[in-house]
């Protein structure tokens, strides 16, 4: 008993120095998107890879592994907390473990290849360009696969990286019970005679007032802004690099403030939950998020339930039309709404609105998959890709730009990333349908500026656990039952229905 309390802190002063090098790697990053000179793109890229390959050899020490097997192997002398950060820190080393270095550099280089092509195919509309480093990367990640090893299906391997233990096939009947009621609501919604006009929120928007203005929102929702920061990027994403230090960034339209607005409240999300991950276990895996798809639950949460809800918007729009009287103060509340609830199929899934993202996801998944089985050739892609968008969307793809070329994910090998967008949505709904029952009046209260209540339920019930939980039990022990799609298609039909009349 005496000795162990001293054996989990020498585990915890390994992790915190493997954190402390992650974190600074991730400034790097964070800064390479935002600040960075373009001069210094290649000193850059070297400062990144030795940091990379120092945490790597960090993790895979057998000084460690050993640690961390002993502490497996005591786990009954541990708390549950200690023994959660044990149990998540072993699948986390041995998992690094299976990978030999050499086919790390391989895969990174290749993708690394993989984005300069892909860049140039998009630019030029050819996949032809992309398709020799593609059928690589394809080739490279069934090899992963293989190496980390995998029951039923290769893709399992490969989701474990972002939503952990979770199955394919799971992945494949939650999607398939959302496919078919998606496809219907879209058609009931483009059979409907209420048109919105989502042209009616554009005007001319100074990108300081904007940024005022959202710093604003920022704090009333509680993203602490001591312990974060609102930068500019092309393309916005958040990161974080300790509960005190969350970067959210944005990307200003001058011509459409609701844009970097409903972006905005989105990574606002993601940041207040890295604010909300417990600072006590920094360095462990307590102190991590637990996966992509909870992440993006966070993200969605924010920006769908409650940055499109009409009770937001009731506490908002009045702000909005003081601040920008041109064109809010003469333009309805219900034309503002609708217009950014506005559904219409497209051939773009980061424009997408809610109905038809996920069908967007539905189609990678499928064809993802089939990469990895083998069972659809990369050759073939383009065609499959078209295809399916006729048959989701009713929509024809002028070229691959507009097409398959669209994602950056699969150039840089991330295989397994996009259910996690359609998880999220899941989840989001689901988490927002037990916060509503957990809170008295929290649309009344949203309606008011009232967003503590939320904010609070959603730290007491996810965020403070980090990787306590796997994704799974994580949405089971916050709402009651398994993960489960029929939230979020309650939510679309509720919502879309009255919006558009049926
Ligand atoms: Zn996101």
């Amino acid at each position: 008993m005496q000795g162990m309390p001293t054996t989990f802190s020498s585990l915890r002063t390994s992790l915190h120095t493997i954190a402390l090098l992650s974190s600074a790697a991730a400034v790097l990053g964070w800064d390479e998107q935002t600040y960075l000179p373009s001069k210094a793109a290649p000193i850059r890229g070297e400062m990144s890879a030795a940091l990379a390959e120092h945490v790597h050899s960090l993790l895979t020490d057998p000084e460690l592994h050993r640690l961390v097997q002993d502490l497996a192997d005591q786990a009954d002398t541990m708390s549950e907390q200690e023994q959660a950060a044990v149990r998540e820190t072993l699948r986390d080393v041995e998992r690094a473990c299976k990978l030999p270095s050499d086919f790390v550099r391989l895969l990174s280089e290749t993708a690394s290849e993989g984005y300069a092509a892909w860049l140039q195919a998009t630019q030029r509309s050819d996949y032809s360009i992309f398709l020799p480093v593609l059928t690589r990367l394809v080739d490279l990640k069934r090899q992963e696969a293989e190496l980390y090893g995998y029951e039923n299906h290769p893709y399992d391997a490969l989701l474990e990286d972002y939503e952990p233990g979770l199955w394919t096939a799971a992945v494949r009947e939650m999607f398939s019970a959302l496919k078919d009621p998606l496809v219907i609501l879209l058609r009931k919604i483009q059979a409907s005679p209420v048109m919105a006009e989502p042209t009616v929120v554009q005007g001319t928007f100074p990108e300081a007032r904007q940024r005022e203005f959202l710093l604003m929102i920022a704090q009333t929702l509680g993203f602490d802004l001591e312990a974060g920061r609102l930068d500019s990027t092309q393309h916005p994403f958040a990161t974080g690099f300790h509960p005190t230090d969350v970067r959210i960034t944005t990307h200003f339209d001058e011509r459409d403030l609701t844009k970097a607005l409903l972006s905005t409240i989105h990574e606002l999300g993601h940041g207040m939950y890295e604010q909300g991950l417990p600072a006590d276990w920094y360095g462990t895996p307590l102190g991590e998020a637990v996966s992509f798809g909870v992440h993006e639950s966070q993200s969605r949460l924010w920006e769908n339930q409650v940055g499109r809800s009409k009770a937001f918007w009731q506490y908002a729009y009045p702000l909005l039309q003081s601040r920008f009287p041109s064109p809010f103060a003469t333009l309805p509340f219900d034309d503002f709404y609708r217009a950014i609830n506005h559904v219409a199929p497209g051939l773009i899934r980061v424009d997408a609105d809610e109905v038809t993202y996920n069908l967007h996801i539905i189609l990678r998944f499928e064809l993802e998959t089939a990469l990895l089985e083998g069972t659809l050739k990369t050759e073939e892609l383009p065609g499959a890709w078209n295809e399916k968008m006729k048959q989701y969307f009713g929509l024809e793809v002028p070229d691959d730009a507009h097409g398959v070329l669209q994602d950056v994910h699969w150039s840089s090998g991330s295989f397994g990333y996009f259910p996690s967008y359609t998880l999220g949505n899941l989840y989001a709904a689901q988490l927002f349908a037990a916060a509503e029952n957990g809170i008295p009046e929290l649309s009344t209260g949203i309606a008011r500026g009232e967003f503590r209540p939320l904010l609070s339920w959603l730290r007491e019930n996810v965020h403070r656990y980090g990787r306590f939980y796997k994704p799974a039990e994580l949405i089971r022990h916050a709402t009651g039952s398994d993960p489960d799609p029929s939230f979020y298609l309650a939510y679309l039909q509720e919502k879309y229905g009255n919006l558009y009349g049926f």
